[in-house]
């Protein structure tokens, strides 16, 4: 897992749910694996992790890294899961060559979300849409506009600080 500080979210703001200031709040919560590779072991996991950090293939299945963004509705931002999506080939023929620097642009392709997103009870395998956007920037995973689960829902409507907190709760080293 990785967890990193960026200036994506508000720089300062007064929280509607606890009252105090915030700034320079985490806004990123990122798996390293998918979650199936993830269960096979450390060795496997490690040899997996050597080959790329982004792109994952095992056993003819392909799987990449993107950013599935909740916007904030209590300012600028938004909560961004780097989750893994697993992909057709195509979907990384795409990614290899927007590294490549072509400059080609492309039209987004299907997968399903390869990840449990903690605090989404049913998340893994919800279908989605891989939006490829700069060579560096990870891809955008877009669920599916039509879906009725709780992260789609989040990802259309966007949190507020109470669901926010919730999910600093969830993913803060214990
Ligand atoms: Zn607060």
């Amino acid at each position: 897992m990785w967890w990193k500080r960026r200036a994506l979210g508000p720089v300062e703001w007064k929280c509607g749910h606890c009252g105090g200031n915030h700034s320079n709040l985490p806004t990123d919560f990122g798996w390293k694996l998918p979650d199936e590779i993830w269960e096979l072991g450390e060795d496997v996991c490690q040899s997996y992790l050597e080959w790329s950090t982004d792109i994952c293939h095992h056993e003819g299945r392909w799987f990449l890294r993107g950013v599935l963004e909740l916007p904030f509705t209590f300012g600028e931002g938004r909560w961004g899961w780097g989750c893994w999506a697993e992909v057709d080939e195509v979907a990384i023929q795409k990614l290899w060559k927007l590294d490549s620097g072509s400059g080609e642009i492309f039209e987004p392709e299907c997968g399903v979300l390869a990840c449990e997103v903690p605090g989404y009870l049913g998340s893994k395998c919800l279908p989605l849409e891989v939006h490829f956007g700069r060579a560096d920037l990870s891809p955008l995973l877009v669920l599916d506009s039509t879906s009725d689960h709780m992260l789609a829902f989040h990802q259309r409507h966007g949190i507020d600080e109470a669901q926010y907190h919730a999910i600093l709760d969830l993913v803060s080293p214990k």
